[in-house]
């Protein structure tokens, strides 16, 4: 009984209206560094999806009425019980979604609790509008309310962090939710759903469904009783996700790819630049949305950038995941690993050259791993600003690098794709910083620096990267509906 027990495979179930409810059919979700099934996820539809709104909307009227300083209490108190358990769900983030260990146990985690923490603290200090008009005798006001069941959909990149990111400013602002975790990483998202009672989350406040996007999430985007969707995820899905809700004229927050430019000039401190634009490129094996996969690098340094790029990109060890010394894991699945290779390819064939990964260099894999979806750190050189590899979103460890000469022309060129998520710059000329910021089309531009976040300003993408910001005072504009109230005295 004993090896049968710890043969048999994890089965997700539904959580809805605060119990765990069996799913008619399931679908396969596998651990990308071994290609095993590694869990049953419930292919929920239609019928899923009613129950969890009906639960959400059942739970609206109380939830809605507690105090933010309750509801804070309650996010509080779920965040201490994740932290308590922060090694079980790194171990299960990392198994689910390829990612390593040490990623999982210093990035998702330790955010997915500060989400909490932070959406607990910022709901007790906004404060409302008012205006005087003395000649007229009145006075306005603006007052906010939660806006009724939200429905959250979530990738499959940082799972946990970012499904969280959205359930934590939903429910602190008293609406109730239905979540969509991806159907490829939805182990963490089941877990956290043992914890909410135990929080103090009534029944039905939180409701998690799980299955396809085709399935589970179109059913979602449709219910006419959700009439806001948070979603993180491809530009694609996201048209979709627009027409769909459509009809139901439903609030949308849409965060979405991205093809960051990292733009180096001659002035830039190297030593410092370096190792960062190498995480920028490769952390979480390059499937972060805010990775640089395009890098601009002025003329006057560009073959010692590139060497020493290069040198650094190499000493990444790519392997088992749960091997703490690794840096570089598995992708999320075959196709996907297929994906990425092929743009590889696609380069080698427009004449560009591979410097080092796929194709060039050796990828020793431990006897466990070899079915997994690994690739090394991929640095391409000499690619034209029309190819794909330079206009599409890759979503993997490869990142091009190409020479620029003016500033003038780096912005253009940076500018030069349908994305304007985050970008990079690089320069110790505090000028130059200001004015090139200023004129990337891009929602967030760090300057020295990468993925450095303070929670209370915007996130969020221009152009194909999105629709909304999210954040302290965005989140909580978007999760709340705004009323404008005049006392005449
Ligand atoms: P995806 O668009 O394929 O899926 C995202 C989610 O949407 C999943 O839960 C999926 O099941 C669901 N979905 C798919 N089709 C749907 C439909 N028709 N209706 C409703 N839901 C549907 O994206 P992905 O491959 O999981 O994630 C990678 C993408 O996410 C990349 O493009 C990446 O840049 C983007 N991303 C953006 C951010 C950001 O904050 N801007 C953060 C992380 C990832």
């Amino acid at each position: 009984p004993t090896m049968a027990h710890s043969k048999a495979l994890l089965v997700l179930e539904n959580f809805i209206g605060g119990k765990f409810v069996p799913c008619s059919s399931y679908i396969d979700s596998y651990n990308p560094s071994t290609g095993d099934v590694y869990c049953r996820v419930p292919d929920s539809g239609k019928e899923e999806v009613e129950a969890a709104v009906k639960a959400a909307k059942d739970a609206f009227p109380i939830w809605s009425s507690r105090s933010p300083l309750e509801r804070s209490q309650i996010l509080n108190k779920l965040a201490d019980l994740i932290e308590h358990d922060l090694e079980a769900f790194a171990q299960a983030e990392s198994k689910d979604q390829g990612k390593t260990i040490t990623f999982a146990r210093t990035v998702d985690i330790p955010r997915t609790v500060h989400n909490f923490r932070f959406f607990a603290s910022s709901i007790l200090h906004h404060v409302t509008e008012c205006t005087e008009m003395p000649t007229v005798g009145c006075v306005h006001y603006t007052s906010r309310a939660p806006v009724g069941v939200a429905g959250l959909i979530s990738p499959w990149n940082l799972p946990l962090y970012l499904l969280t990111w959205k359930i934590a400013p939903a429910i602190v602002c008293g609406n109730t939710v239905v979540a969509k975790p991806s159907e490829m990483t939805s182990v963490t998202a089941w877990m956290m759903c043992k914890l909410l009672e135990k929080a103090g989350v009534p029944p039905g406040v939180v409701n998690v469904v799980f299955g396809t996007g085709a399935k589970a999430g179109e059913a979602l985007v449709c219910h006419p009783d959700v009439p806001l969707i948070s979603f993180t995820g491809s530009t694609l899905t996201a048209q979709r996700i627009t027409e769909k809700s459509a009809p139901h004229c439903k609030r949308l927050s849409l965060e979405l790819g991205g093809k960051n430019p990292a733009i180096i000039f001659d002035d830039a401190d190297l030593s410092q630049c370096i190792p960062a634009t190498v995480r920028s490129s490769f952390a979480n094996q390059g499937e972060i949305c805010l990775c640089t996969s395009r890098i601009f690098v002025q003329k006057g340094v560009y073959s010692e950038f590139l060497k020493r790029f290069v040198a650094e990109a190499k000493k990444w060890k790519t392997g088992n995941p749960s091997d703490p010394t690794v840096d570089v894991g598995a992708l999320i699945s075959k196709e996907h690993l297929e994906k990425v290779k092929n743009y590889v390819k696609k380069a080698q064939a427009e004449g560009a050259r591979v410097l080092c990964g796929e194709g060039v260099d050796p990828l020793a894999l431990p006897p466990g791993n070899q079915k997994g979806y690994f690739m090394l750190p991929t640095v391409i050189a000499e690619v034209k600003d029309d190819s794909c590899c330079m206009q599409e979103e890759i979503f993997g460890p490869v990142t091009c690098v190409v020479a620029f000469d003016t500033e003038e022309e780096v912005i253009k060129r940076a500018n030069g794709v349908k994305y304007g998520l985050a970008a990079t710059v690089w320069s110790g000329n505090v000028g130059r910083v200001h004015r090139v910021a200023h004129r990337l089309q891009s929602g967030l531009v760090w300057t020295n620096c990468w993925l450095v976040r303070d929670l209370n300003l915007p996130f969020g993408g221009m152009k194909a990267s999105g629709i909304g910001r999210e954040g302290a005072k965005d989140s909580y504009e978007f999760f709340t509906e705004v009323k404008t109230i005049t006392i005449k005295h």
